[in-house]
């Protein structure tokens, strides 16, 4: 039986075990998908060759370092510096990103979004952004702090600290950052983010299976808005064909992983 982990800090949040699993055993594909809290980002690839895997996904807050950490890179992966999907091949750990493709596919119903303020800048920023404006979305990014600025603007990204910013209008309110994942904290400042919302036409948050703070504003303020969950679908379903080497095609693994939403 070939074994898959998720690697990320927090972890026990994530709802990828019970997707793959269903996909797996539906699809009988011989595997099993596990959890592993990992709090040192520099360890990811030890700690995968120790546990014998055959691939993991990364999330918050190791997939720079998991970049780091493969042999051999593929795909948009390599152009992003940013890496959630790992697949062993003949011995070497090769890394993909599946999140892009899937985040662009979870907004393509909304087609009058041109304009997306992006908050936050890490490791999923730098994989949505860059993708974002290849697909003709105009893409503006705000952090709090200069991390990951530097790596964005020289991508091209039009970029802020919340010091530097004043407020324009946007389509799309996008929060990448983990603000409300494990705590009650918003994005950026209130006002900021009210004044932001009010001229939306969605507010989307990447966190899965929760009403953050961030969205719990939107839907007071009678703003669409939507959370991770097709996001994480879809970058799940690209995550298992690579898993399951492309034995399977997007519509036999999608329906099986969209019923771990039902459970
Ligand atoms: P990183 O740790 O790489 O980046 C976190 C970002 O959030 C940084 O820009 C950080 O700013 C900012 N941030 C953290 N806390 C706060 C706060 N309280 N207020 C304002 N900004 C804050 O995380 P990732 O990019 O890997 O993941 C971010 C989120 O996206 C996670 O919640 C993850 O679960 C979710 N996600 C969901 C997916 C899905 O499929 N639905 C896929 C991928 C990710 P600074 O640099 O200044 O510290």
């Amino acid at each position: 039986m070939r074994l898959f982990a998720i690697f990320g800090d927090p972890v026990e949040h994530s709802r990828s075990p019970l997707m793959h699993n269903l996909a797996f055993k539906a699809l009988r594909f011989n595997a099993c998908y596990t959890r592993v809290h990992l709090k040192d980002g520099s360890k990811l690839r030890e700690r995968f060759l120790d546990l014998s895997l055959s691939g993991a996904n990364v999330t918050v807050p190791h997939k720079e370092e998991a970049f780091k950490a493969c042999d051999e890179v593929r795909g948009y992966a390599k152009k992003l510096g940013v890496v959630n999907t790992i697949v062993l091949e003949d011995g070497k750990l090769i890394g993909y990103n599946t999140d892009a493709d899937g985040f662009v596919h979870s907004i393509a119903e909304f087609t009058r979004i041109k304009r997306v303020l992006l908050l936050g800048s890490g490791g999923t920023a730098k994989a949505l952004a860059p993708k974002l404006t290849e697909c003709g979305y105009k893409v503006v990014v705000l952090n709090r702090s200069q991390n990951g600025l530097d790596h964005l603007r020289s991508a091209g990204i039009e970029c802020y600290t919340h010091d530097e910013f004043s407020s324009h209008n946007f389509d799309l309110v996008l929060n990448t950052t983990s603000a409300g994942l494990s705590d009650d904290s918003l994005p950026a400042r209130e006002d900021l983010l009210r004044d932001l919302l009010q001229s939306a036409l969605l507010a989307y948050d990447v966190i899965y299976g929760k009403m953050t703070p961030f969205l719990e504003l939107a839907k007071s303020l009678g703003v669409e808005y939507k959370d991770g969950s097709s996001m994480l679908l879809a970058q799940g379903v690209l995550a298992n064909r690579l898993f399951t080497q492309n034995l399977f095609s997007v519509d036999e693994i999608e329906p099986e992983m969209r019923r771990s939403f039902l459970l």
